[in-house]
């Protein structure tokens, strides 16, 4: 239920909201979205007070870092998958 985010985060049900914690067992490395191509983790953060910039929920989600990629990917519980962001 949590391959949609590749095993980095976790969803849990917090107080009648979606929240996400952080998976139990990582991965170093997740897929591009767009080339298939590994992209290694930096960092892994959850936030309870996040805004999806997909559906613009504000509540639980998880922000992922890559090292040697400006992109961010964010967690949402609500839309369930990872949304990719540019970097700048
Ligand atoms: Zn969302």
């Amino acid at each position: 239920m949590s391959d949609q985010f590749f095993g980095l985060f976790e969803r849990r049900q917090l107080q009648g909201s979606q929240a996400l914690a952080l998976g139990p067992s990582r991965p170093a490395t997740i897929p591009c979205p767009e080339t298939g191509r590994p992209l290694k983790v930096a960092t892994v953060e959850v936030s309870d007070r996040a805004v999806c910039p997909a559906c613009t929920q504000l509540g639980g989600g998880g922000y992922v870092s890559f090292v040697s990629d400006l992109r961010l990917a964010f967690a949402c519980p609500t839309c369930r998958k990872l949304v990719w962001v540019a970097g700048a």
